[in-house]
């Protein structure tokens, strides 16, 4: 079909800003009452107690191979931290302004180690069940055995990425046996690539973009009856690996008796790139907090695909160069020129909105984050930083007090950044 793009820049204020590059604001007339979003998925609460259950299963192992891991018990988790200072900086309020660091997950510092690392583990286990050499009630630390990886070594997988997905796919897969095979776009930072090379993990690398290198790898995969392709435009099962990070986060709101209701609301900002890992963490929140949680996707002005996907209805049938917009952005993890279809459809009722960031303020944020509370992050993960300043009207409209409300901005990747890079990005801010 073809999509007549003049006219929706006519018709569509937003889908104009988008196209003029100008940082947007997309609230969500389609966003339903929870309960009502919620059933319309395709996806329930008990799907995710069951990666939930999984990752527990996996905890011994994790602990025993990677030794990061160990203190927390081989669960990854991120620590969710006030950031007073930088709140004040950036003139915010009135309510608390808190930071998420999946930039600091052991393993592969991003978002990413939570559905990537999910999708490798959910893999291993189904095989080395059906092949009677793993039972539910054994200790799962066996798997770091020999045999286990003379095992997995018969098995591929593969998997298209900006760089992160590649990270824990790459790493997690090596780790187990897995001949891997990361399949990189031309976002995708060269010290990734050197990394996961390292490690033993086979890089192939495109001239072109997220959805060329997804395209090319799930081909080549498909000629191979033992070789697994981690899609990302498409996987529920990496979705349910991110959207256990919402109990997580639950648990911490809730040691810090930080109530989350009808006089306290939550707002949760998340970077969004195919959609799979802001999509996964806005689906188990709601899940939990219903009515009372607001999640907004935030995106870069030159990548956003989401918002074109959300605003227009058409999803994964427009990608952001049918309006001219050419997907390059200093945030990495963020350049992708085509939504998930899939994370499209299940929060079309359950999402607040969307905003666009540019890539100056990105790095603006970066430089006032580290000068104000030492945290290092890569340029994608500020995104989610604006939100609590753009909600304003969404909560007046909505009827919410903005007194009491708790805001956290997911900072999504940065602490395996060398230090000479992250430098640079910081003196670009
Ligand atoms: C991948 C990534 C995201 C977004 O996740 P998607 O599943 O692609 O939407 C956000 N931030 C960083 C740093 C990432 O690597």
């Amino acid at each position: 079909m073809e999509i007549d793009t003049a006219l929706w820049r006519e018709t569509s204020p937003t889908v104009r800003d988008l196209c003029e590059l100008r940082e947007t604001v997309w609230l969500n007339s389609g966003l339903r009452p929870a309960a009502e979003g919620l059933a319309t998925a395709p996806l329930t609460a008990a799907d995710v107690a069951d990666a939930a259950a999984r990752l527990e299963r996996f905890a011994p192992y994790l602990a025993a191979v990677f030794p990061d891991t160990a203190p927390a018990g081989g669960i990854i988790e991120s620590h969710l931290v006030e950031v007073p200072r930088y709140q004040e900086l950036l003139g915010y309020g009135p309510g608390r302004l808190l930071m998420k660091l999946d930039s600091h997950l052991p393993i592969s510092g991003s978002i990413k180690a939570r559905g990537g690392i999910y999708e490798v583990l959910y893999l291993a286990e189904s095989l080395a069940m059906k092949a009677g050499l793993l039972r539910y009630g054994d200790d799962y630390a066996v798997l770091a055995q020999p045999r286990f990886r003379e095992f997995f070594r018969q098995y591929a997988v593969a998997v298209g990425s900006t760089g992160n997905l590649g990270l824990s796919i790459g790493i997690m897969s090596a780790q187990l046996g897995f001949r891997v095979t990361v399949h990189m776009s031309a976002d995708a930072r060269q010290w990734k690539k050197d990394m996961l090379r390292s490690k033993g993990v086979q890089v192939v690398e495109y001239a072109a973009d997220y959805s060329k290198a997804v395209a090319e790898g799930r081909r080549l995969a498909r000629q191979d009856p033992m070789c697994h392709f981690v899609d990302d435009e498409n996987s529920q099962t990496l979705f349910l690996g991110y959207a256990v990070a919402a109990e997580r986060l639950a648990k911490q709101l809730a040691e810090r008796h930080i109530p989350v209701d009808g006089d306290h609301p939550l707002f949760v900002y998340l970077p969004c790139g195919v959609g799979g890992g802001p999509g996964g963490v806005a689906f188990g929140l709601k899940l939990l907090y219903g009515d009372h949680v607001h999640c907004f996707f935030a995106e870069p002005t030159h990548a956003p695909c989401m918002t074109l996907g959300l605003a227009t209805g058409l999803h994964d049938r427009v990608c952001v160069q049918d309006f001219g917009i050419d997907s390059l952005t200093a945030a990495d993890g963020l350049a992708v020129g085509r939504p998930s279809r899939f994370v499209g459809k299940v929060m079309a009722p359950l999402l607040s909105g969307c905003y666009t960031v540019t890539d100056e303020r990105l790095y603006r944020l970066l430089r006032q984050l580290a000068d104000s509370e030492g945290i290092h992050l890569e340029p994608s993960a500020l995104a989610g930083v604006p939100g609590m300043g753009l909600v304003a009207d969404y909560a007046t409209g909505r009827g919410i007090d903005l007194a009491h409300a708790t805001h956290i901005a997911w900072a999504t990747g940065g602490s395996m950044v060398p230090p000479d890079i992250w430098q640079e990005y910081y003196a670009h801010g």
